[in-house]
This record gives structure tokens, C-alpha cells and sequence, in this order.
């Protein structure tokens, strides 16, 4: 879509890289059997979306002009609430998604999944809480946050 193509430009021109989280990352790569992209941090001044992650140029690298460069991008407003655990879990269940690459539940699941194994179930909760609360959370949101609430207690357990 036209706009959607004029944001994602806007995202890819002002977001400023940061590096605080590229060992993470490669961690994260490791842990997901996931080699041959490069995947970058982004930070962006805009209120809009919070974490997303961006295959790379769709036309570029059709012409093989640009590497599989994929940029995980925060706002700086989420930048600026969340932990750093808290970006870890997000960051993981974003290079996840390269795996599982759909919205559906199932995959939004899968990708929770990898973030709990990465930093456990308490950091990715009290991120998506951070994101869902002010956002209206959803049915599916809720359940991600049932399913991540019983893993939480199953690993309390005595
Ligand atoms: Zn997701």
C-alpha cells in the first residue's frame, strides 16, 4: 500500500542504529538457527508502532543490490519505558518471526515462544503489558498473555 510504503521509507530514513543490543542479537540469531541476515536496531522518533520487524527492500534485493539487511525498529517512546530485558524479549520474538513470519496467532505464539526461552516468561509479560495495556488488548493478545502467565507458574513450581 502507498502509505504504508511512504512510512516504512520514513522509518528506514530517520531511524538512528544503535548498537546496545548486537551481541543479543547474535545470541538471538544462535539460539533460532538463523544465518546469512544481518539484522540491525533501530530507534525512530514516531509515536506509531513500537517493535517491527523489516525484511529488506523488497526491489533492491530482487536486483541483488542490497544484503539481507533487516532492521528491528523501536520508537522512542518504547525505547525509553522498557527494561532492557524487556527489549530483549521483544527483539527475540522479532528475529523470531523470521521463522515464523505471519501475524497469526500460531506464529505470534511460536515467536513468544523463542523469547521465553532467550530471557523467560516475566520479561516478554511485563513487555507486552507495556505495549497491550495503553493499545486496548485484544482476544489474541490476552491469550498470549494467559499462555505466557502459565509458563510463569509452571516454572514456580516446586
Ligand atoms: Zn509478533
Amino acid at each position: 500500500m502507498h502509505a504504508e510504503r511512504i512510512l516504512e521509507d520514513y522509518y528506514f530514513s530517520t531511524g538512528s542504529r544503535s548498537h546496545e543490543h548486537d551481541y543479543f542479537i547474535l545470541k538471538a540469531k544462535k539460539h533460532l538457527n538463523i544465518t546469512g541476515e544481518e539484522i540491525i536496531f533501530l530507534i525512530i522518533p514516531s509515536p506509531t508502532k513500537g517493535a517491527v520487524i523489516y525484511g529488506p527492500p523488497k526491489i533492491a534485493s530482487k536486483l541483488g543490490l542490497v544484503p539481507k539487511l533487516y532492521r528491528i525498529v523501536f520508537t522512542d517512546t518504547y525505547n525509553n519505558i522498557l527494561t532492557q530485558d524487556e527489549k530483549k524479549a521483544l527483539i527475540a520474538h522479532e528475529i523470531a518471526h523470521l521463522r515464523y513470519p505471519t501475524n497469526s496467532l500460531s506464529d505470534q505464539i511460536a515467536c513468544d515462544k523463542a523469547a521465553v526461552d532467550l530471557v523467560g516468561p516475566e520479561n516478554l509479560k511485563s513487555a507486552l503489558l507495556k505495549i497491550f495495556i495503553p493499545n486496548n488488548p485484544s482476544f489474541e493478545d490476552n491469550l498470549r498473555l494467559d499462555i505466557l502467565d502459565r509458563i510463569q507458574k509452571q516454572g514456580s513450581r516446586p
